[in-house]
């Protein structure tokens, strides 16, 4: 028996056991535990959110007061955002005195996050597909003065189709138009900096909507690279280099990437919010105007002509690069495997399947370490997350 089905006092609880059938878990939060359900009347398959708001020795009362509160507020939020596409869909809530239940679309395909840790990096066009995706949800919810704060591959879903859909609102917050918020709330490696600084500064100004985009911007540096742009062993040293805006485009991963796809991200990585791309300017990017093919074409003798200059132009510089290729001796795999990138993707992903389940347990992001591929900064990067545990929210 489960600890949720010990408690008596619960008339919410009952009506949602009679009507869905609990399976296995899919994934825990701070103060929740989301599993597979089972309509018990049609069979259909949901996720259902379970928010424990029960006294216990991890919580104390104001603390309950707290998760309460907030998540009042996620319903409410879930409620206004109810129908974007790449928006998780809520399809049921019940409440009780000591637990929430949140009823959600089944998301089978899990956290993009997992899909990254499986493939270690994507390529441009996967990125794009994405990050429109992601951005034009950011947009909707911009517009709505609705700010995420939580933007992380953790709490991006994908469906049966490889679609995404945005989840986990519990941070989320509307806001008037020009208000500013000063509440430090976040996932450590994706918080920006104007957040820093309100944890720092009591008279700060405060932020708003720009912090999702920054937010944006670590993802999609990390979904190219396979590590985030702001990494450090010593979270304070992570915390100021986001601070300073000091990440670069030095790893291996980024020589074969387009001058296009780097110059969108250093937009979105801009220290000053007033300075930092809108939703919108992202999404007008020539990164998300490239390669879109329209459905029905018309025949363009131009567009012949500039496809076949193209064809030339790519088999010449595949050639050129062919001739320039070293080969791939028994000595140099056995000198510096490293730099040669399939056997740099395979030993990435050999870490990533044997580490992904300590890479996902922390809080912070800890992707970069498996890039150093030494066994000793592996095991100084537990050894330093079992003496400095990252707090979730402050
Ligand atoms: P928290 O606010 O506690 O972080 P989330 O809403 O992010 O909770 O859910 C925690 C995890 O549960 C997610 O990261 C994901 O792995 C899994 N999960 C959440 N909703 C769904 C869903 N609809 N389908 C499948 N898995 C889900
Ligand atoms: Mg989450």
């Amino acid at each position: 028996m489960t600890k949720e089905e010990e408690i008596p006092d619960w008339e919410g609880a009952k009506e949602f056991y009679d009507k869905y059938e609990t399976k296995e878990i899919l994934g825990r939060g701070v103060s929740s535990v989301v599993r597979r359900c089972v309509d018990k009347r049609t069979s259909q398959e949901y996720a259902v959110k379970i928010i424990d708001i029960t006294p216990s020795d991890k919580l104390n009362s104001q603390e309950i007061e707290e998760i309460r509160e907030a998540t009042v507020k996620e319903i409410d939020i879930l409620k206004k955002v109810c129908g974007q596409e790449n928006i998780i869909q809520l399809k049921d809530c019940f409440e009780s005195t000591a637990f929430y239940f949140l009823v959600f679309d089944l998301m089978r395909k899990g956290e993009l996050f997992d899909f990254l840790t499986e493939k270690v990096t994507l390529s441009e066009k996967e990125t794009r597909n994405i990050m429109r995706a992601l951005m034009e949800v950011v947009q909707f919810l911009h517009s709505q003065n609705i700010v995420h704060r939580d933007l992380k591959p953790e709490n991006i879903l994908l469906d049966d189709c490889m679609h995404i859909k945005l989840t986990d609102f519990g941070f989320a917050v509307q806001i008037k138009p020009g208000q500013k918020l000063k509440e430090v709330c976040g996932t450590p490696g994706y918080l920006a900096p104007e957040i820093i600084e309100c944890s720092m500064d009591a008279g700060h100004k405060g932020y708003d909507t720009a912090v999702d985009i920054w937010s944006a911007g670590v993802i999609m540096y990390t979904l190219l690279a396979g590590s985030p742009p702001f990494w450090h062993r010593k979270q304070t040293l992570m915390l100021r280099m986001i601070l300073a805006g000091k990440y670069d485009f030095s790893l291996p991963e980024w020589e074969d990437r387009s001058d296009t796809i780097k110059d969108l991200i250093s937009r979105m990585l801009v220290v000053d919010p007033k300075q930092r791309y809108s939703a919108q300017d992202v999404l007008s990017h020539s990164f998300f105007s490239q390669y879109v093919v329209d459905e029905v074409r018309q025949f363009s003798p131009y567009r012949r002509f500039k496809v076949i200059c193209l064809t030339v132009l790519a088999t010449m510089r595949i050639y050129c690069n062919y001739r320039r290729a070293k080969p791939v001796t028994k000595e140099v795999i056995q000198s510096d495997p490293y730099a040669v990138k399939p056997i740099r993707k395979l030993i990435d992903a050999c870490a990533f399947k044997i580490y992904g389940h300590w890479v996902k347990k922390g809080q912070t992001q800890n992707r970069a370490a498996l890039f150093e591929n030494t066994p000793k900064a592996i095991l100084l990067s537990l050894v330093a997350e079992a003496e400095e545990p990252i707090q979730h929210i402050w």
